[in-house]
C-alpha cells in the first residue's frame, strides 16, 4: 500500500509503498477514506515530542471502511476502565473514526479509576501506533467510533482529534459563563460551535492584527474578538489556550475572575514566564489537557450532530502530506488540511 512515512523526525515524510497491515486479535483493518491533519502531527514530524515509533506513518484523525476483522476477543470483551456503555461493534464496510487514543491496558491506576487517558502505558495512533497517513490502517476496534452519517468522510475527519481533545479542554471549563479562547485554530472553531449552542458568552483572542480571524470568530457568534495582547471588557470564567504559546498562560490568567480557569488544550507548549502569585490568588487554576477518554469521545459525538458542527476543511492528495504540513507550520492554512486516500 501507498504510505507517507516519517523516518526521522525533522525530515520530509516520504512516500513508499509498505505491506498492507494485518488485523490482530481485536482489531479492525480499516481502508482509509480521509485523514485530517493535527497540529500534533507536527510536533512528532518537528521532534518535539518524545520517542516516536519509527518509522512511523502519522495520522489520527482517520475515517475509513472496515475491510477486515480481526479474530475478536472472547467473552465480554471490554475492560471496566471504560465507564460507559459497550465498545461499538463493527462489521465489515462499516464506516468507523479512529482517534488519537489507540490503546490502554485497562489495569493500571488511571484506567481503574476512570482516567485511561492518563494510562501508563497507553498507545497513540499515530505517534507510538502507525496512523492515516496511508491507504489501510489497523486499530484495536474497542477504541474506534462510528460517525454521524450526516457528515461526509472529508468533513467528519476534523471532528477526531481538534474537536475530541478541543471538546475535552472545554469540559474542564464547567459552567463558566464568560469563556475567552486563545489561538482560533481548528480546535477553537469547532468548541466555540459548542460554547455558543449551549449559551456560553465567547470571546475570541487571536494573534495581534489578525482581523481575518476575528472577523470568523465574530460570524461564529463570539461577543468579542481581538489580538491576545488585548483585555477582554469584563472578566473571564474560564479560558482555554490552543496556541502553543506559553506566553499566553499568564496572559490568559489576568483575564480571569477569581476562581477562574486556565486550560492548555495542546499537547506541546513553549515555556511559560513566570508571573506574580497575585495573579494565580483567589483560587485561580492552570491545567491541562491529555489525550481523551472513550466517555469523551462518545458525549462529543453525541452533541456533534444536535449543534450541528460544521467544519472547514482544504483537501489535499496523500502524496501532498508534506505540503499540508509546510503550510500548517507556516500558519497559511485558512481550513483543517485533510488528506484525501481512497474513494
Ligand atoms: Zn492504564
Ligand atoms: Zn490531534
Amino acid at each position: 500500500m501507498r504510505a507517507m512515512v516519517l523516518d526521522k523526525p525533522g525530515q520530509p515524510l516520504q512516500l513508499r509503498d509498505v505491506p498492507k497491515p494485518k488485523p490482530g486479535r481485536g482489531q479492525l483493518l480499516v481502508r482509509v477514506s480521509t485523514c485530517a491533519v493535527c497540529r500534533t502531527d507536527l510536533h512528532v514530524a518537528d521532534g518535539e515530542l518524545p520517542d516516536p515509533k519509527l518509522p512511523l506513518i502519522l495520522g489520527h484523525q482517520i475515517v475509513g471502511r472496515v475491510e477486515e476483522i480481526g479474530e475478536m476477543f472472547e467473552g465480554p470483551q471490554r475492560p471496566d476502565n471504560r465507564g460507559a456503555k459497550d465498545a461499538p461493534t463493527f462489521a465489515i464496510g462499516d464506516r468507523v473514526g479512529i482517534p488519537w487514543l489507540g490503546w490502554t491496558d485497562g489495569d493500571c491506576s488511571y484506567c481503574r479509576s476512570g482516567r485511561e487517558n492518563l494510562c501508563d502505558n497507553a498507545l497513540f495512533t499515530g505517534y507510538t501506533l502507525n496512523g492515516g497517513y496511508a491507504e489501510f490502517s489497523v486499530a484495536d476496534s474497542r477504541y474506534c467510533f462510528h460517525l454521524a452519517e450526516r457528515y461526509g468522510d472529508v468533513e467528519v475527519a476534523p471532528l477526531l482529534c481538534a474537536g475530541l481533545i478541543g471538546y475535552r479542554s472545554y469540559r474542564k471549563t464547567g459552567d463558566a459563563r464568560r469563556l475567552g479562547i486563545y489561538g482560533f485554530g481548528n480546535a477553537a472553531h469547532l468548541i466555540a460551535q459548542i460554547a455558543i449552542y449551549e449559551g456560553r458568552e465567547l470571546f475570541a483572542f487571536t494573534r495581534p492584527g489578525d482581523k481575518a480571524t476575528q472577523q470568523t470568530a465574530k460570524e461564529l457568534g463570539a461577543v468579542w474578538a481581538c489580538g491576545s495582547d488585548e483585555m477582554p471588557p469584563e472578566k473571564l470564567d474560564a479560558a482555554i489556550i490552543f496556541a502553543p504559546v506559553g506566553q499566553l498562560v499568564p496572559v490568559a490568567l489576568r483575564a480571569l475572575a477569581k476562581g477562574g480557569v486556565v486550560v492548555c488544550g495542546g499537547i506541546h507548549m513553549t515555556d511559560i514566564p513566570s508571573f506574580p502569585y497575585v495573579d494565580l490568588w483567589e483560587e485561580r487554576v492552570i491545567t491541562s489537557v491529555a489525550n481523551l477518554t472513550r466517555r469523551d469521545g462518545e458525549e462529543f459525538f453525541e452533541i456533534v450532530p444536535r449543534v450541528p458542527i460544521r467544519t472547514n476543511t482544504e483537501t489535499f492528495a496523500l502524496e501532498k502530506a508534506n505540503t499540508a504540513l509546510d503550510l500548517f507550520r507556516a500558519g497559511k492554512l485558512s481550513a483543517t488540511a485533510v488528506l484525501t486516500i481512497g474513494k
